[in-house]
């Protein structure tokens, strides 16, 4: 009592290098960034730069754009400029859409170099742009595109393979004096993944990047990733996320900022800890928790607001929380900070508690 409410960790972060990607710190101390991906064409402006700007008011803090063709390299310029977050351009096999997305004041590129290694020098004259111009270079091993070496070696993507493919890539850069990177090892499998980033990161001290792969529609995916990053960021591993979900980007970006939440690695915002009912219930949780949700949607502050079905757990629950209601008998008793402030006929619970809750809000605000 009295104490200060200071966030219980996991682990320490492993010590990574930092490096800039525009305006965000990746790695070292900063703290873990989500980022997204656009679905739009890339060449498409307009739609880019909408769809940009609803992945920023959702809080994604980096993003990446595919840039498969010239059409998509013209359109860098425009949208590394006119983005609010860091925008990173996402290249595989041409060496020139590099040097476009460089000129084009993108904040980073992800790029293999062990794609454009065939092309003569172009490591070296990637490394010394990308260096010239303070431009990180994210290497991203897919279980899907290993190196055609390393399959043979292997067998399969396996942990070793991926690490070992994502260590080779960078050591490409490395003989250029390039040290500008960050790494991922994607994989669709979550166990492989997570052993794949456990041997990257006893073995070097770049900042990871971490996604699954190909995790799935939104509810596998979100599992998925949870997981995978859960476990990681348990042990301390990972200095950015991405989740990958076949579903709208921004929904990527709900999921990972809730994961970094839930590890206590950002603040909580709001957090409604409802129980999930029983047959003591005496009111219809669901419902009374998806309206709560659905009536404090978007609140920054960290609120917990408990929405209890019965006086068992309920009066327990509530007091614990900033707010929150016991139901019984078709009312409520409604708790602010751990006193019952009142109780409310069933029917007006869901409003007295968002009121309660906007009231809560301004005083934090204001403090
Ligand atoms: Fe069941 Fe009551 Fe616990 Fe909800 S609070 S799960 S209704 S005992």
């Amino acid at each position: 009592l009295g104490m200060p409410d200071v966030p219980i960790k996991l682990a320490d972060r492993r010590k990574t290098r930092q490096i800039q990607v525009g305006s965000v710190a990746v790695g070292g101390d900063a703290p873990v960034s989500v980022q997204s991906m656009t679905t739009t064409r890339t060449s498409d402006i307009g739609a880019t730069l909408q769809q940009i700007a609803e992945l920023t008011a959702s809080g994604c803090q980096i993003v990446r754009v595919a840039c498969p063709t010239q059409d998509d390299a013209d359109a860098l310029a425009t949208i590394a400029r006119k983005s609010q977050i860091p925008v990173i351009a996402d290249i595989h096999f041409q060496p020139k859409y590099v040097f476009a997305a460089i000129d084009a004041g993108c904040a980073a590129v992800r790029v293999n170099p062990g794609n454009i290694k065939q092309f003569d020098d172009k490591v070296k004259e990637i490394a010394k742009a990308a260096s010239a111009a303070g431009v990180p270079i994210r290497i991203g091993v897919n279980a899907g595109s290993l190196d055609r070496r390393l399959m043979e070696k292997y067998g399969k993507a396996t942990p070793e393979a991926l690490a070992e493919s994502a260590l080779w890539e960078a050591s490409l850069f490395e003989e250029h004096d390039f040290r500008d990177i960050k790494i991922s090892v994607k994989h669709n499998d979550p166990v492989i993944m997570v052993n794949a980033y456990r041997l990257l990161a006893q073995q070097c001290d770049y900042p990871l990047h971490l996604g699954v792969t190909e995790a799935g529609p939104a509810f596998q995916g979100t599992i998925k990733s949870a997981v995978a990053f859960g476990a990681l960021l348990a042990e301390g591993i990972g200095d950015t996320i991405r989740v990958s979900l076949s579903a709208p980007p921004v929904e990527e970006v709900k999921v990972g900022i809730q994961i970094l939440e839930s590890l206590n690695l950002r603040q909580r915002r709001l957090e409604i800890v409802s129980c999930p009912s029983c047959g003591r219930a005496q009111v219809d949780v669901y419902k009374l928790a998806d309206q709560v949700s659905a009536g404090l949607e978007g609140m920054e502050v960290p609120l917990r607001v408990a929405v209890m079905g019965c006086v068992v757990n309920g009066p327990g629950e509530a007091r614990e929380a900033d707010l929150g209601v016991a139901s019984g008998n078709g009312k409520g008793q409604i708790f602010v900070k751990g006193e019952v402030i009142k109780t409310v006929p069933e029917s007006m619970i869901v409003e007295t508690l968002i009121d309660e809750a906007m009231k809560l809000a301004e005083q934090m605000e204001a403090a």
